[in-house]
């Protein structure tokens, strides 16, 4: 492909069609490398490509042949043509659930979908970016994988780095959820928990990335963030190609930093210019939970910067107080006449109970704050129910159990039918 020459001539890596790295502040470009803010202006730098070679019947054919998970994209991402060969975790190409149960209950005629990300081999989206990240860290020569988690990722992390061989030595905030625990230390990295929250977390492995103790290590949401970034391009590619290549009219997005969102909108906006969708106005609407909604309560007070929180919410997963992408999610909200708004904590469980009773699918707090989310939306007449409708399960219930402690037993009997029929169920 002429895409990969151009790549490889101007970098002395190969990741497929990405052809530099592009600061999205001021267009200043660098070769492709473990770095992720412009030497220029501070700005974050994002994978710019080549994709002029592409010829559109092509490409689809293509992707259309391609793996039953991320890498039939492998085309449109920042990974060599090869991928589908080297040990990685394989995520993507979870189910699109048509909820006709819950577009019932929520009075949507035009569609309601639920793209289920807890089908993910750790059982959440953080997979998508880690897969991505995780090619470019082999591509680097790194040995040593590590990351800032809020809990999904630091268990992505240790699975990707289990399989493909990497040592891993993660980040947590030392009192998240057991499953997120358990889940991140099962696959025999290191786990480390640091006293604080998120924000304190990202601070110190900021820190270690310009120490000697941190030296050669990739971290995926830091200096492999441009990279890690695009593997949330998926969720857009996949909900069009599911859809019969056609843009939803509306998703909701879950917001932690607010990277999945700006990713989302940039995978639509390279289908159009692909021409593998038709162009047509779409709405993109960001969902936060009361107690970390830094960006929601921007949006509502109509300003461009987002002033941090200090986070309390039971959708830990999503408690980035500081959000890095917040001023970029505010943009794609207002440009594509979307919101973002949030719920709270009782609201996110009612959420969670909802999804599991209308569709039996299983979501943790995350699921819960964008179904919430989409419920207020509609109740307050910012979504439109009349439209095509996609809203994100990002992770596995599973994770979050005491999200909906109590839950359990309808009756405990003697095994005799007297006592069934004295428990009042027939
Ligand atoms: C990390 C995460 C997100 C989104 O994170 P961003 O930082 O906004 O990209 C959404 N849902 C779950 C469950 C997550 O773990």
């Amino acid at each position: 492909m002429a895409a990969q020459t151009v790549a490889s001539t101007t970098n002395s890596v190969d990741l497929g069609p990405a052809a530099a790295l592009s600061c999205r502040e001021c267009g200043h470009r660098v070769p492709l490398g473990p770095v992720f803010a412009c030497e220029e202006c501070f700005g974050p730098l994002e994978i710019a490509y080549d994709f002029s070679a592409y010829d559109t019947e092509e490409l689809r054919k293509k992707i259309e042949a391609g793996p039953a998970n991320i890498w039939r994209y492998a085309p449109l991402l920042p990974v060599p043509a090869d991928v589908a060969d080297k040990p990685n975790i394989n995520p993507g190409w979870t189910q699109l659930v048509k909820a006709d149960n819950l577009a019932r209950e929520l009075g949507v005629t035009g569609g309601l979908y639920i793209k289920d990300d807890s089908g993910n081999p750790t059982h959440s989206f953080k997979d998508r970016v880690v897969a991505q990240a995780i090619e470019a860290a082999r591509a680097f020569g790194f040995t040593t994988l590590s990351c800032s988690s809020t809990g999904n990722l630091a268990g992505a992390v240790g699975a990707a780095a289990a399989r493909a061989g990497f040592r891993s030595c993660v980040f947590i905030p030392h009192d998240l959820e057991q499953g997120k625990v358990v889940m991140a230390a099962i696959y025999g990295g290191e786990l480390v928990g640091i006293e604080g929250n998120y924000d304190d977390v990202n601070r110190f492995c900021s820190e270690l990335i310009g120490d000697p103790a941190g030296e050669g290590w990739g971290f995926v949401n830091v200096n492999l963030r441009p990279y890690y970034a695009e593997g949330s391009k998926t969720l857009a590619y996949e909900i069009c190609e599911q859809l019969g290549w056609r843009l939803p009219d509306q998703l909701v997005v879950p917001i932690a930093s607010g990277s999945q969102l700006t990713k989302i909108d940039k995978g639509l906006q390279e289908l159009i210019k692909l021409g593998l969708v038709e162009d047509r106005p779409y709405k993109i609407f960001g969902a936060q939970a009361e107690g970390c909604s830094p960006v929601s309560v921007a949006y509502k007070a109509g300003h461009d910067v987002v002033r941090p929180q200090k986070p309390d919410t039971i959708a830990k997963s999503l408690a980035i107080g500081n959000p890095a992408d917040g001023p970029y999610v505010l943009d794609i909200a207002r440009r594509t006449g979307g919101a973002v708004e949030d719920v709270n904590d009782e609201q996110v469980v009612d959420a969670i109970r909802l999804l599991a009773r209308t569709e039996g699918i299983f979501a943790e707090t995350a699921g819960g704050v964008t179904v919430g989310v989409t419920k207020k939306l509609i109740e307050n007449g910012l979504l439109d129910p009349s439209l095509t409708t996609v809203v994100l399960n990002t992770g596995d219930g599973l994770k979050t159990l005491d999200a909906v402690a109590g839950t359990g037993l309808t009756a405990t009997i003697r095994p005799s039918l007297d006592s069934f029929r004295e428990a009042g169920l027939v």
